[in-house]
């Protein structure tokens, strides 16, 4: 892989990365799309990072469909996949690790303790092995984009990354490899999420910007679906994802929530349309 993406930029060409665990959905594709608009070659990648995984997680179980995202990859006009094995990643004796202080044990950090410092290891390795000028990470998990947005700013790498917009569903479910897991039943029931996010949209759009305000309308959304167990649903600073009093500058408002056993995870991002002005743009 090193070799192949090193003759692309010899070629002066502008190499794109899009990481991912595979399982491959239309959140996915909308990134390789975003990836062709810039970039030549683009270098998919599927990768289950096992250091991602807690030990009680699902990591054994996690979704694989290889056969047919090679064939999703290749209608989508990927130019090469990077498909290593986790022997070649972590070969015995791998000892070094990247972390994000602070940002890291926040959130999805504290419910996923070593999460993203299995992340943002991985994904440096990546960015190493292909060197690619853009790579591509979806809103959907947005701690994760910002985390490793931080990431490259600390570590000075040479690679924009890029945060491309969440996909969703026709019902507003947030496309997501783990939706393979819900049942019929389940999946009715995982609307839930959107439609709670909504609420607060509304709410904020008729004028609330009290945060305690608007997590009681999510609670009271999210526990009105029987099958819903709420991890956390929070209003935080974009940059800080610290819990915000009001909603004055960019926000997410985040959740993590159990349908049945399959953990969700879904957000609405929130900023101002301009600095001096009360009027909120939101993108779900
Ligand atoms: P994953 O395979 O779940 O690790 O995801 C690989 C990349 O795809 C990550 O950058 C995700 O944020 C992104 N992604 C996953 N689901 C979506 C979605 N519904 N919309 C946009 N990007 C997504």
């Amino acid at each position: 892989m090193k070799e192949h993406a090193r003759q692309a930029r010899a070629e002066s060409r502008i190499v794109g990365l899009v990481p991912t665990m595979g399982a491959l959905h239309g959140g996915h594709l909308s990134l390789i799309e975003r990836a062709k608009r810039d970039c030549s070659p683009v270098i998919a990648s599927i990768f289950v990072n096992p250091k991602q995984f807690g030990p009680n997680e699902d990591f054994a179980k996690y979704p694989r469909s290889f056969e047919s995202d090679c064939v999703m990859l290749e209608q989508a006009g990927v130019d090469s996949l990077f498909a290593p094995e986790p022997s070649e990643i972590y070969p015995n004796g791998f000892a070094t690790y990247v972390n994000v202080d602070g940002l890291s044990e926040k959130l999805e950090g504290r419910s996923r303790p070593g999460h993203f410092r299995g992340v943002t290891t991985v994904v440096m390795k990546l960015l190493q092995i292909v060197q690619p000028n853009f790579a591509y990470f979806g809103r959907k998990d947005a701690q994760q984009a910002r985390i490793i947005t931080q990431m490259a700013r600390d570590l000075n790498l040479d690679a924009g990354i890029v945060v491309c917009p969440l996909v969703r569903e026709p019902d507003g479910l947030a496309m997501s490899s783990r939706n393979a897991y819900l049942n019929s039943e389940e999946r009715k029931a995982a609307a839930v999420l959107y439609r709670a996010l909504d609420a607060v949209r509304q709410e904020l759009a008729a004028g609330v910007r009290d945060a305690l305000q608007l997590q009681t309308t999510l609670r009271r959304k999210l526990d009105s679906e029987r099958l819903a167990r709420v991890d956390y649903a929070e209003v935080v600073d974009a940059e800080s994802f610290a819990p915000v009093t009001r909603v004055s500058k960019p926000c997410y408002v985040v959740l993590a929530v159990f349908i049945g056993k399959t953990r969700l995870i879904d957000n609405l991002y929130i900023e101002p349309r301009s600095a001096d002005s009360e009027e909120l743009l939101f993108h779900f």
